[in-house]
């Protein structure tokens, strides 16, 4: 099931550059937007003001895709093995209870989205167990399934010696993850899969994400997801 929600805008793939704010002349950084002139478009703080007065914010791009775009978090490439990318997601707009968190990364996402149309309770909905949390990336709202890994970096706090020796290194589980996360690519179409650099987890554990677009999932194919993420070995 594909929705209306879980498409990415094409314009993701365009370029992040600096723009003009059309609205106070500020810069920023945005993607160009057809319906504004080359070079403008409108920054997210500014979209704010000019809302109310307007009925046509279609004049101005898409929040998320052209201005107030999601922050970037580096992940492991899937494709080349070995080589970092860069996802723009906000993954903490709230904790695995679908309560809003406001983390410092996520300042800038426009929370009152999550109050239209009864988004929040439906993306509430669509939440997993301990296991997700609500995210955007790209500007699409969904949610993120994040599975953590134990290495003997991240447990080397809270473990005695014997038992860290047993445990693998990042270098170790990291190319495991990676090959697993391409290969669930192909299992569940439409999920996007990653491998985040370990700063990007709380614990700062190895983990796995799978963002899943809003209403891209029936539940049959949650579950079916959350087995084949719990089932990895890395
Ligand atoms: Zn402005």
């Amino acid at each position: 099931m594909t929705t209306e929600n879980s498409r990415f805008h094409p314009d993701v793939q365009q370029r992040v550059r600096s723009l003009f704010c059309s609205h106070c002349g500020g810069s920023f950084e945005g993607r160009q937007y057809h319906k504004q002139p080359n070079g403008y478009g409108m920054e997210g703080c500014c979209a704010d003001i000019v809302q109310p007065s307007t009925d046509d914010m279609d004049a101005y791009g898409i929040e998320g895709v052209h201005y107030n775009l999601d922050p970037l978090a580096r992940v492991h490439s899937l494709q080349m093995p070995g080589a970092m990318e860069t996802w723009r997601i906000s993954p903490y707009v709230t904790d695995r209870r679908g309560v809003i968190t406001r983390w410092p990364a996520e300042e800038h996402v426009p929370l009152h989205l999550l109050n239209i149309h009864d988004l929040h309770d439906r993306l509430k909905a669509q939440m997993v167990g301990d296991i997700t949390r609500i995210a955007r990336k790209d500007g699409v709202w969904g949610v993120l399934f994040e599975i953590e890994f134990h290495s003997r970096e991240s447990e080397q706090f809270t473990e005695p010696q014997d038992v860290l020796q047993g445990l693998d290194t990042d270098d170790q589980v990291i190319p495991r993850l990676v090959a697993a996360a391409g290969a669930l690519g192909v299992q569940f179409p439409g999920v996007h899969f990653a491998v985040p650099e370990v700063i990007y987890v709380e614990t700062m554990r190895p983990a796995i994400w799978a963002f899943v677009p809003d209403g891209l999932h029936f539940p049959a194919q949650h579950e079916a997801l959350t087995l084949a993420l719990q089932q990895l070995k890395p």
